[in-house]
């Protein structure tokens, strides 16, 4: 749902969404709690009210069933202020909208400025009700949608296993970094990594027992990378590394500094594999020196990953033109 069919929904369905909203009237006059209980019922909004603030608070500590609070500001025993600072506190996702009369605008403002979204001046007008209640809501509705977005997008990004860059990111950034490279004449390095034995560690211990090792990799990877290289679930047990601005050089001392890590960090079950040890394998290759696009830069250091797998495993191997 987007911004453009909240504003053109129609009535009815607005009410039916209205419904899914809990708002808690707080005021120590019946007849005012009456009267805004009344009208928000008729907006279709699901609403409660309390005599005293002292009972809000423990409603609002007690669980997470109010959207809304619309309170009076001056009532016996605690006020509309601690109201609003203690509720938020608790839950700042709660919208508090305060009722003040027109002598105390600056009651209101103060209270605008401890985190009441909107206030509601006595005496109450109806459509002034019905304006502010249904503004907040539909401010709350977008920001849980955009809330939403950013999740999801965040989401397609995101290798579920890992919390590595997945595949289709991993494409998208190195895309990025060789056309800033060639636009800005500088070199982008690429580290292709891949496990040492994976099958038989999968075979001998299962596949779960597999994924925990794969998790605990990325984890080392994240842990001993520089800030701005990003790191990537490649594919099953093969991981990349993006070195913006890197030589392969600096890539390759990366790498065996990863390299020895992983040799040394223990792994459960890692007694199965040949030498005993959990190892990876990888390959370094360098834009624009090797490779003239993103697609030949991952075969140069897919490349070179193979040399190092042929060379024995448990190293880093660099590109060079004789491979
Ligand atoms: P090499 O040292 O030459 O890389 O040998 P290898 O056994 O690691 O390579 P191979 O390609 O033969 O096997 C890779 C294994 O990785 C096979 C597959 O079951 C496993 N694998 C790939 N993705 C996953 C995954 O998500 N979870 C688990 N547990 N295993 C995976
Ligand atoms: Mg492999
Ligand atoms: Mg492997």
């Amino acid at each position: 749902m987007d911004k453009k069919t909240i504003t053109q929904m129609d009535q009815s369905e607005n009410k039916k969404l209205h419904d899914s909203c809990n708002i808690l009237v707080v005021d120590d006059e019946p007849i005012l709690r009456n009267l805004l209980t009344d009208v928000l019922k008729k907006e279709k909004y699901k609403v409660c009210s309390l005599p005293m603030a002292e009972e809000a608070v423990k409603r609002v500590s007690n669980g997470n069933d109010v959207n809304i609070i619309i309170t009076d500001i001056k009532m016996k025993g605690m006020d509309g202020i601690e109201l609003l600072r203690r509720v938020k506190q608790i839950n700042r996702g709660i919208d508090v909208i305060v009722m003040t009369g027109y002598a105390s605008l600056e009651t209101a403002i103060e209270s605008m400025k401890l985190g009441a979204i909107d206030y509601l001046t006595k005496p109450l007008n109806i459509d002034q009700i019905r304006l502010i209640v249904n503004k907040t809501f539909e401010r709350r509705m977008l920001q849980k949608m955009a809330d939403e977005a950013s999740f999801y997008k965040e989401l397609s990004r995101i290798d579920g296993m890992t919390e590595l860059f997945n595949h289709r990111f991993f494409q998208q950034l190195l895309k990025i970094e060789v056309a800033r490279a060639k636009r800005e004449k500088t070199l982008v390095s690429l580290i292709m990594i891949d496990i040492d034995n994976f099958k038989i560690f999968n075979d001998k211990n299962g596949h779960p027992m597999g994924d925990l090792a794969l998790k605990k990799l990325s984890w080392l990877l994240s842990q001993n990378s520089r800030e701005g290289d990003f790191i990537a679930r490649y594919g099953g047990e093969e991981f990349s590394i993006i070195l913006p601005g890197a030589d392969k050089k600096s890539a390759q001392f990366l790498a065996d500094r990863i390299r020895k890590t992983v040799a040394q960090s223990a792994f459960e079950c890692e007694e199965v594999l040949p030498g005993g040890k959990f190892t990876i394998s990888m390959g370094v290759a360098e834009y624009p020196t090797d490779a003239g696009n993103r697609e030949e830069l991952i075969e140069k250091a897919d490349k070179a990953l193979y040399k190092a797998k042929d060379n024995g495993k448990n190293r880093v191997e660099v590109y060079s033109e004789e491979d």
